[in-house]
C-alpha cells in the first residue's frame, strides 16, 4: 500500500470504530471526513502514524445564528471540526508537557516558557474530499476517471446552499456556438455515465462557495468560464451567506500562521504546519489543489517562529464509505435522493470525553431550553477551548508562563488572542500581502470571558495565579 492509501485507511478505520451517533444514515445521507495524523519518525527509518483528531460535517451557520458567547460552532465542515479537535488534543498534550510528562508531543524549547515538537514528530492532514472553495474548481478533464458527482441545475439553490462539496454543471455546445446548460434530473443521470462519454459535453466542477465581498463575482460563463480562480470564498449557509471562509482558504492560511491557532501560539516557539495534505478518492486535480493551497508561497517578512510551509499534496485511491459519491452509487435508486448529514462528529485522542457530536453548532440532542447553557456547548467551541487554555495558564504558574502573557491584564478571549503578538503579526503580513479581502471576524463576537474566570472574581492574570476557583 502506498503512503496516501495507508494514511486514508488509518483514518477510515478510526472513523468506523466510532459509535453511530452523528454518522450518516446508510444509503440516505452522506458526510465529509477529515483528520489529523501524528507522524513519529524513529531512527532507522521506522515511521509510526496515529490519528489524533478527526472531524465530520457538511454545514455552516449564517451570521444571525452566531453567538457572542463563543458557545456555537460557526463552521462545521469536516476540515474545520478536525482542526479544532486537533487544537483540543494539543492543549492536553501541552498540559502533559507542563507537568513534565515525557510522552507529550511537546518538549521544552530554548526560550523561557516556550515549547516545541519533540524531534521526529510531525503532522499530516487528511480529507476525504477536495476542500471546498478554490481547490474544488476542477476542470472535468482532470478528473474524468473519477466518479462524477450528481448534476444539478444552477437554479437548484438548495444544493448550493447545503452542499460544500463540489457541484458539477454540464454544458452542451449548441449550434451557432452558443452553449446551453443541460438540466439533467437526478433520476436520469445517477449511476449513468452515458452523458460523460458524449464528446460534445464539457464539464466543470464548481464550488458552492461565493467570492468574498469586494472580490470580483464569478463570471458564470460556460464551462471553464464559470468561475474565477484563486479567489477567497465564503461558505454557503442555509439561505443566508456565512462569514466562514472556504476550507481551501483556511488550509492556505494555515501554511503561514500554522494550524495551532492564536492561543496555543503563546506557548510555542514555532508555529505548527502540516507536512502533507492527503485527499481521499474523489474528483480531484493536483493542479487546482496546488493553486489553492500554495497561494501564500511568496509571503515574506514574517516574524520569528513563522515561515511558509507548503505541504506535500497527495491523493489516495481509497474512497470514504460515507462520501456523497459512494452513498449515491451504492444506494437503491428508488429511494429519495441522498442528502448531507446534519450532524458533525468530533473526536480526538484525549483522556476524557474524546467524542463530541453536534448539530447546528450545538451538542446534538440538547433541548431548546438548554441552549446557551454550558451543557449545550461543544467541547471544541471557542469558549471551551478558551477554558482549556486558561487551565494551561494555571498549570504553567509563574515559572513557566510565556513572555507574551507576563504582566498583562487580560480577560476576554479577544484579549488573549490579541496578546499573541507573533501570531497576529504573521496574520497581518499574510493579510496585507496575499489576502487583503479576508473578512475580519466581528469583534463583538469575541469579547466573551470564560465562565470560570469571569469578572469580578476572575483572578488577576498579572498576579499570575490563574488558578480556577
Ligand atoms: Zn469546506
Amino acid at each position: 500500500m502506498c503512503e496516501s492509501d495507508e494514511i486514508s485507511q488509518l483514518v477510515y478505520d478510526v472513523y468506523l470504530s466510532l459509535p453511530r451517533k452523528g454518522k450518516p444514515e446508510a444509503g440516505l445521507q452522506w458526510t465529509l471526513l477529515a483528520a489529523v495524523l501524528k507522524i513519529t519518525e524513529k531512527t532507522g527509518h521506522s515511521v509510526h502514524r496515529e490519528v489524533v483528531a478527526l472531524g465530520t460535517g457538511t454545514k455552516c451557520i449564517g451570521r444571525s445564528a452566531m453567538s457572542p458567547r463563543g458557545d456555537v460552532l460557526n463552521d462545521s465542515h469536516a476540515e474545520v471540526i478536525a482542526r479544532r479537535s486537533c487544537v483540543r488534543y494539543l492543549m492536553e498534550q501541552l498540559c502533559l508537557a507542563l507537568r513534565g510528562d515525557q510522552n507529550s508531543v511537546f518538549c521544552p524549547a530554548n526560550q523561557n516558557g516556550k515549547w516545541k515538537l519533540r524531534p521526529g514528530i510531525s503532522f499530516v492532514f487528511f480529507t476525504s474530499h477536495t476542500p471546498c472553495g478554490d481547490a474544488s474548481i476542477v476542470p472535468m478533464t482532470d478528473s474524468q476517471v473519477q466518479p462524477c458527482p450528481p448534476i444539478r441545475s444552477e437554479e437548484d439553490s438548495e444544493a448550493t446552499n447545503q452542499d460544500s462539496e463540489m457541484e458539477s454543471v454540464r454544458w452542451r455546445e449548441e449550434s451557432g456556438g452558443v452553449r446551453k446548460k443541460l438540466k439533467v434530473s437526478e433520476e436520469t443521470q445517477s449511476g449513468n455515465a452515458a452523458a460523460v462519454e458524449d464528446c460534445d459535453v464539457s464539464d466543470v466542477h464548481r464550488t458552492g462557495a461565493k467570492s468574498v465581498p469586494g472580490a470580483p463575482a464569478d463570471p458564470k460563463g460556460p464551462g471553464l468560464m464559470y468561475h474565477s480562480v484563486g479567489l477567497l470564498r465564503v461558505k454557503p449557509g442555509r439561505g443566508e451567506p456565512t462569514l466562514s471562509l472556504s476550507c481551501s482558504d483556511k488550509l492556505a492560511r494555515w501554511t503561514v500562521v500554522g494550524f495551532q491557532g492564536a492561543l496555543l501560539s503563546h506557548f510555542l516557539q514555532e508555529a505548527l504546519y502540516f507536512k502533507a495534505v492527503v485527499v481521499g478518492k474523489c474528483p480531484y486535480s493536483q493542479q487546482a489543489m496546488e493553486r489553492a493551497l500554495n497561494r501564500c508561497g511568496q509571503v515574506c517578512g514574517l516574524p520569528e517562529g513563522f515561515s511558509v510551509h507548503l505541504p506535500e499534496l497527495m491523493q489516495s485511491s481509497l474512497e470514504f464509505i460515507h462520501s456523497r459519491t459512494h452513498t449515491q452509487t451504492h444506494t437503491d435508486h428508488t429511494q429519495a435522493r441522498v442528502v448531507p448529514c446534519g450532524a458533525a462528529v468530533s473526536w480526538c485522542a484525549v483522556s476524557k470525553q474524546p467524542l463530541d457530536v453536534t448539530a447546528n453548532g450545538y451538542k446534538q440532542g440538547v433541548t431548546k431550553k438548554a441552549l446557551g447553557t454550558p451543557r449545550a456547548r461543544s467541547l471544541i467551541s471557542k469558549v471551551e477551548l478558551f477554558d482549556s487554555f486558561l487551565e494551561l495558564l494555571a498549570v504553567a504558574g509563574d515559572s513557566q508562563l510565556p513572555e507574551s502573557l507576563r504582566c498583562k491584564k487580560l480577560s476576554s478571549y479577544w484579549d488573549y488572542k490579541q496578546a499573541a503578538e507573533g501570531y497576529q503579526q504573521a496574520w497581518d503580513v499574510l493579510r496585507s500581502q496575499v489576502f487583503p479581502l479576508w473578512p475580519r471576524s466581528p469583534r463583538e463576537l469575541l469579547l466573551f470571558c470564560s465562565d470560570s474566570h469571569s469578572a469580578p472574581n476572575r483572578p488577576d492574570p498579572s498576579s499570575a495565579t490563574h488558578s480556577r476557583p
